[in-house]
């Protein structure tokens, strides 16, 4: 099995420069899409760790249009970065939320600027369609980035995630149709899951072979409704070892083909109420490189093809 050598797991960045031959950027975008478990289609509460401003995003003016963000945000972008190349990320809500003639008026603008060389597209499993997927699929290098968090039904119905995990299944299927990437968001310290549930969330997307992981912790932001229910009733949150130490466990499981594309993040700071030890991101990420040396293991090491 192959080892990988001085990153003891495959970094999203070394899989875009092994397919690019250079550095790869991603611009986040905001189309100004909404999300279904939030307007009251689904529901009007969201699930339960996001707060109003759709979670973990990092917003660009909606007001601009896409042409004006993709400039903005490469101007933007440092110099020392030398970026010449670029993915437009739809990373907000839910940003397949609408008819597919908008969604190809919204995407085609992401490709107004020739350095623009893929897109990636955050959504959920229960707004796409083959309409839809057929219209992403004739994109250069797609992701589709769903937010997955468990394979588990009855957490996911705990945290009102409005679809079960078939639903999520149905969806990864029909992207592998239409050879588009899949990223999925997984939560690691959900109420209620055990170290064990967690562990099968990643045997199962070991089986199907995910392209790629996105990790969260759970984190009790002040406007969710999850803060409610932490103040009500506190329960047990991950430290900040058990998170490094599941996640290790889990990168053992995964194939080491899959790309990781998050590991720690700080999130919506000035919204956070607990844990606070997410605020140092990079301290989590050199645990975990740590953790996964002290083990001498890395991505993979426990994989059944
Ligand atoms: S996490 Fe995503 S799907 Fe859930 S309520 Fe927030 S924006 Fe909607």
């Amino acid at each position: 099995m192959k080892q990988l050598n001085k990153d003891r797991y495959y970094k999203f960045s070394k899989y875009l420069e092994e397919n690019f031959g250079t550095k790869v950027y991603k611009i986040t975008l905001d189309a100004a899409f909404s999300c279904p478990n939030r307007d009251g289609t689904i529901s009007d509460k969201g699930c339960i760790f996001c707060d109003e401003s759709g979670s973990f995003s990092n917003l660009h003016s909606s007001l601009l249009p896409i042409k004006e963000q993709v400039q903005s945000a490469i101007k933007n972008l440092p110099s020392r970065y030398h970026a010449k190349r670029f993915i437009a990320y739809f990373q907000a809500y839910t940003n397949t939320y609408a008819p597919v003639e908008r969604l190809k008026e919204v995407y085609d603008e992401a490709f107004s600027d020739d350095r623009v060389i893929g897109i990636t597209i955050g959504t959920r499993p229960d707004c796409v369609d083959e309409e839809k997927i057929r219209l992403i699929s004739g994109y250069k290098n797609p992701w589709i980035e769903f937010g997955l968090q468990t394979i588990h039904d009855k957490t996911l119905k705990l945290i009102n995630r409005g679809h079960d995990y078939k639903c999520f299944l149905d969806a990864y299927n029909l992207c592998k149709k239409y050879n588009i990437k899949v990223c999925a968001h997984v939560i690691l310290g959900l109420p209620d899951e055990t170290k064990e549930d967690m562990l099968e969330t990643a045997h199962e997307l070991a089986r199907i072979k995910i392209d790629g992981v996105k990790f969260h912790v759970l984190t009790v932001l002040k406007k969710s409704p999850l803060y409610e229910m932490y103040s009500k009733k506190p329960f047990k949150l991950l430290s900040e070892d058990e998170y490094c130490d599941i996640l290790c466990d889990f990168l053992e499981i995964l194939p080491p083909y899959t790309t990781v594309q998050r590991t720690a993040g700080t999130g919506l700071l000035t919204e956070l109420f607990e844990p606070k030890w997410v605020k140092n991101k990079f301290e989590t990420q050199n645990k975990i490189d740590r953790f996964l040396r002290e083990r001498n293991s890395y991505q993979g090491i426990k994989f059944k093809s």
